[in-house]
């Protein structure tokens, strides 16, 4: 029998189920590149089910018990006295979310003999220490490509609320004014600007192929090179490094993994290199990004504006700037969290316990660690490292 383990967010503050807006969600078979979305032998639950809450349990208890495992289910995550460190102790399996990241560190790896295997629901597995993960030879795996799209959706919506000052606009409204010329005063068309991502992976790629009709100029930087033929379609240009990239465009958004490599990419430095009045669009990880440089940047105008939905830590405090700086477009992290996200990476989890208990060998794309090394989806896009640096200041936040 095997303690498993699972971090997942508050359940809504009216109480759990909600009541869905919609009857059903579309089913998904393949993702662009061919991969399928994932195959458990079950699942227990209904696509479109809020399952990414305390409440939803990722759909997995019945599996678990059925089997004779224990799940242990909480949102108590940081600092010594919560639930996640009291139960760590004898885990078996860890199952964290990205947007309510339950932070591996070194120190509670230690703490805990019996882990196995780091389950991300979700994709990024920043919040484990992968190097103490590599050196303890624990399984790190995610649900690659679960809600890649569900992210690069959210990047064009993003994109266009601040270029074209949709969220300002929205609050007249509400306020009950018609104040057209203050909305526009800082409202443009995307039509004829430069847009770059940095890394076209699953959701750069994305990124720019629903960005094309836009009739914008495409950029990108990456490790890899896209294939001629993709660069072609796609009429973008490769820029060798991010300095070049920042400098020729209007937006940028980030899809890039944190990891050292990308840990604070965007320091005052760089930022300092974008043009004057460009938009920044992070829904990667809240730490490629230096806090501090980034309010001081939507303060002096340097950037027209800042938003996404990734922050560091997470929670973030109550002080944290980016709740308060002009011109910020920021929420919760969500956006690969959807209903329709949630389905898919719920099914991935469930595929790879059932792959894990069964003895039968994970989907090499899933992997990030595993034997001792980088491996698989980890191979090629982290390099090893640590990047939960800090992230016991995730204690600090206070529910509403
Ligand atoms: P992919 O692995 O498909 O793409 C990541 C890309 O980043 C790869 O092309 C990789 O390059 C590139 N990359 C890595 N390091 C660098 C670097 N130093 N400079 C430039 N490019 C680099 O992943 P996805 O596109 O699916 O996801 C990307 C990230 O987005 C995740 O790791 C996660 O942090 C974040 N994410 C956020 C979500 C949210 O809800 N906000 C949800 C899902 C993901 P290569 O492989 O060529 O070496």
């Amino acid at each position: 029998m095997a303690k498993v383990l699972c971090v997942l967010y508050d359940d809504p503050v009216d109480g759990y189920p909600p009541s869905y807006a919609r009857d059903q969600i579309p089913a998904i078979e393949r993702y662009y590149d061919g991969q399928t979305t994932p195959t458990p032998q079950a699942i227990d639950f209904t696509p479109g089910e809020l399952l990414g809450c305390v409440s939803g349990e990722l759909g997995l208890r019945s599996f678990l018990e059925d089997r004779g495992h224990a799940l242990v289910v909480t949102a108590d995550k940081d600092g010594p006295e919560s639930v996640f460190e009291r139960e760590l102790a004898d885990a078996e399996v860890v199952i964290s979310q990205p947007f309510w990241p339950a932070y591996l560190t070194a120190e509670r790896i230690a703490s805990a003999p019996e882990l196995k295997l780091a389950l991300t629901a979700g994709i990024g597995s920043d919040h484990v220490d992968l190097q103490a993960a590599i050196e303890r030879g624990i399984t790190v795996a995610e649900v690659t490509y679960c809600n890649s799209i569900s992210v690069a959706e959210h990047v064009v919506m993003m994109i266009l609320a601040l270029v074209r000052n949709y969220i300002p606009s929205h609050e007249w409204v509400v306020r009950g004014g018609w104040n057209i010329a203050d909305c526009v005063s800082r409202s443009y068309d995307l039509e004829g600007m430069q847009v770059g991502t940095v890394a076209a992976g699953r959701i750069g790629s994305a990124v720019l192929r629903r960005l094309k009709p836009f009739e914008v100029g495409l950029h990108y930087t990456d490790r890899h090179r896209l294939p001629a033929e993709v660069e072609q379609e796609l009429g973008v240009s490769f820029h060798d490094d991010v300095e070049s990239l920042v400098q020729a465009c209007d937006v940028i958004t980030i899809n890039a993994p944190l990891h050292p490599e990308t840990e604070h990419m965007f320091d005052e430095q760089l930022i300092a290199k974008m043009k004057r009045g460009a938009y920044l669009i992070n829904t990667a990880r809240g730490k490629i990004c230096d806090r501090d440089a980034v309010a001081r940047a939507c303060e002096s105008g340097q950037l027209a504006g800042y938003a996404g939905d990734v922050w560091f830590p997470q929670p973030a405090p109550r002080d944290h700037p980016w709740r308060s700086m002009p011109h910020h477009g920021m929420t919760p992290h969500t956006s690969g969290t959807s209903l329709s996200a949630q389905a898919r990476y719920a099914a991935g989890v469930r595929e790879i316990l059932e792959c894990f208990f069964d003895g039968r060998p994970i989907r090499e794309e899933y992997l990030i660690v595993d034997g001792g090394q980088l491996a698989g989806a980890g191979a090629h896009s982290y390099s090893a490292g640590d990047a939960t640096g800090g992230s016991d200041e995730a204690a600090r936040f206070t529910r509403t």
